[in-house]
């Protein structure tokens, strides 16, 4: 898997995987702030959005493939 770089120590980060077995990194930012892309080009060096935290890994919260894939 590519280094994330601060995505991989970011609380706002979540993997989600593929049905084909590819995992992604998704910036939970992306949400509500349109500056952050949904999935970053790793690695992420530089972040003003960066919260030292734990990324989540997206099981649990739905459909992770579907959202992995659009
Ligand atoms: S806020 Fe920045 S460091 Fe955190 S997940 Fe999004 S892109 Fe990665």
């Amino acid at each position: 898997m590519t280094d994330p770089g601060l995505c991989g120590r970011c609380a706002h980060a979540r993997i989600v995987a593929s049905r084909r077995g590819s995992r992604f990194w998704l910036c939970g930012l992306s949400r509500v702030d349109p500056r952050f892309a949904r999935y970053p080009a790793l690695p992420v060096l530089r972040c003003v959005g960066h919260v030292a935290g734990a990324p989540a890994t997206g099981e649990g919260k739905g459909d992770i493939h579907s959202e992995a894939e659009q």
